[in-house]
């Protein structure tokens, strides 16, 4: 039967079950579609990140001996719409079944539905085998409870599946090293370079460029980075575990003015386009890390595997359990538009100018610059969480919504009112000073609550607690804070509340 399947960007699965004939019966079809570009402003490395990826895997489809239907950006016989491309080629190759493998996002996985709706041939969907869960599971497995905790469903995870486990008992004697996860950078253990992967793109940026597509961020096309086929994302793997892994745990946490990556894996895209599935990550870790005990801690091990097995899994299980009403969550009621600097990283506290400036260069921050600095200042400015959204989906290279929302709306911006974060992600200077280094170079001073050289994030973390009171009047997590506030004299509360009032009145001015 003469069918047509259809490869999203984000679907770069060369092990799928698919691929395992060639079928001259079968037609694959691929587009780089302004619809895909233009839903929201992104980052021009991650335009060309998707974009080379998928040629890449047209290419080596092609080289198997598939039919593979590939679109560019500037074909002038590119209609930029899913529905129209797909109808076209019907039309064309005479196509009685369309497949499609089911898409990570909500918004393509309507469209998808619609245009299935809309077809007079047989239409059918299938797995795309690249997570551990399916989209219920964690629906089901939650079902009737109130939290939703991570923990319990990274417990059953590692149970279900044998990870580190040795009979019913976590390996190590137990389920979480956090405690021994945080310590600062201060210079030792020496940080290699990260691997980067120096391509020339300038031909295709040229082609972006022509096609007129609004980006933003910076890019150097002789020297693009990011891993962009399956060869390059396996070296990316195999470098972790070799020179990364044995430290990743330690410094999770911690962030330096002069380490842009520290110990994190940079593996996000590789595994967010599928080009690398989180199984053969975590096989691979762990037997890298059993061939090498003596020189591996667990902890470092057992961090790096909650990350995947954990909480990646659990932020999609979250996505398909709470879309679409999940997108307009903003239980804190917060409005304030995103500072101007977000663009530019044009502002003098230090921490956000070198994790937003690094955003805008790299496309890339690692998990506490973007949970605990830029973050936490977009919720103490109390910035409205569809900007913060906004921002979040187009800057990072990895960034895709199933994972952006839930990790941004959810568990950074508390928009869901705690579904996925038990107490909202929000510090002081205090925290920011302890995991790194970006004070002592600030013109702020971290120790002061007010004055004109205080750190706002001071100031705005006081202001924060006392106008959103009633929603953590009975969060027992944030008794403490709460009642440290209550303690706060009249006077010393007032001044707070006024500084804060300036920053989020111009937060662009300090
Ligand atoms: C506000 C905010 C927005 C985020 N947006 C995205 C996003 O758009 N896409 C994205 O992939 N991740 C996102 N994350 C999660 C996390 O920050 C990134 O996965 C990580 O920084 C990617 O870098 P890495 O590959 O070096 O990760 P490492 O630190 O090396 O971690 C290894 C892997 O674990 C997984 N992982 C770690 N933390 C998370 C998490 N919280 N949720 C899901 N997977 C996780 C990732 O696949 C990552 O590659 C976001 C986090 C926050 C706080
Ligand atoms: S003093 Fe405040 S603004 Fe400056 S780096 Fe520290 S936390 Fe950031």
């Amino acid at each position: 039967m003469k069918t047509l399947r259809l490869i999203l960007g984000d679907q770069l699965n060369s092990k799928h079950s698919w691929y395992r004939e060639v079928n001259p019966e079968v037609h694959y079809l691929m587009a780089e579609m302004r619809q895909e570009t233009d839903y929201v402003r992104h980052h021009i490395q991650k335009v060309v990140g998707f974009f080379t990826s998928m040629r890449n895997f047209a290419k080596s489809l092609k080289e198997l001996g598939h039919q593979v239907h590939y679109l560019k950006i500037t074909d002038d016989d590119n209609p930029h719409e899913l529905d129209k491309i797909i109808k076209r080629l019907i039309d064309q190759h005479y196509i009685e079944k369309f497949e499609y493998q089911l898409p990570d996002e909500y918004r393509l996985d309507r469209q998808l539905r619609e245009i299935c709706k809309s077809l007079n041939i047989s239409t059918v969907s299938v797995d795309t085998e690249h997570f551990y869960t399916s989209r219920e599971e964690l629906g089901e497995f939650f079902r009737g409870k109130k939290q939703l905790l991570m923990e319990s469903f990274y417990r059953m995870m590692r149970k279900k599946h044998n990870i580190m486990m040795v009979g019913t008992e976590p390996e190590g004697g137990k389920w979480n090293f956090d405690q021994s996860n945080r310590k600062k950078w201060s210079g030792s253990p020496e940080i290699p370079r990260e691997l980067s992967f120096d391509k020339d793109v300038s031909s295709l940026l040229s082609e972006i460029e022509q096609a007129q597509i609004d980006t933003f961020g910076s890019i150097d096309a002789k020297k693009y980075a990011w891993p962009t086929n399956r060869n390059e994302c396996l070296e990316l793997l195999d470098f972790f575990c070799m020179v990364l892994l044995p430290h990743f745990g330690d410094y999770q946490d911690a962030f330096h003015t002069d380490e842009r990556f520290l110990f994190h894996s940079r593996l996000s895209f590789a595994m967010n386009t599928k080009m690398l599935s989180p199984s053969e990550v975590i096989d691979t870790v762990l037997e890298h890390y059993y061939n090498n005990t003596e020189e591996i801690d667990i902890s470092q091990v057992e961090g790096f595997i909650r990350q995947i097995l954990g909480w990646r899994e659990y932020m999609r299980g979250l996505y398909w359990k709470e879309m679409p009403e999940y997108a307009q969550l903003n239980k804190l009621e917060n409005k304030n538009p995103l500072p101007e600097f977000f663009w530019t990283g044009n502002t003098k506290m230090n921490c956000l100018k070198h994790s937003i400036t690094q955003s805008l260069e790299e496309a890339y921050a690692h998990h506490i610059q973007r949970l605990m600095i830029i973050g936490n200042f977009a919720l103490l400015t109390q910035t409205d969480p569809d900007e913060v959204d906004a921002w979040y989906l187009g800057v990072y290279i990895d960034a895709i919504e199933w994972v952006e929302i839930t990790n941004t709306r959810g568990m950074s911006q508390f928009a869901d009112g705690g579904i996925i974060a038990t107490k909202p992600y929000v510090s002081s200077a205090n925290y920011i000073n302890k995991m790194g280094n970006y004070c002592k170079e600030c013109s702020y001073k971290a120790s002061k609550k007010t004055g004109d050289d205080a750190c706002p994030f001071n100031a705005l973390y006081w202001n924060f607690l006392e106008e959103k009171r009633k929603h953590f009047e009975n969060n027992r997590r944030m008794s403490m804070m709460m009642n440290l506030l209550d303690k706060k004299n009249p006077e010393e509360l007032n001044a707070l509340r006024q500084r804060a009032q300036e920053i989020i009145a111009n937060p662009d001015k300090f």
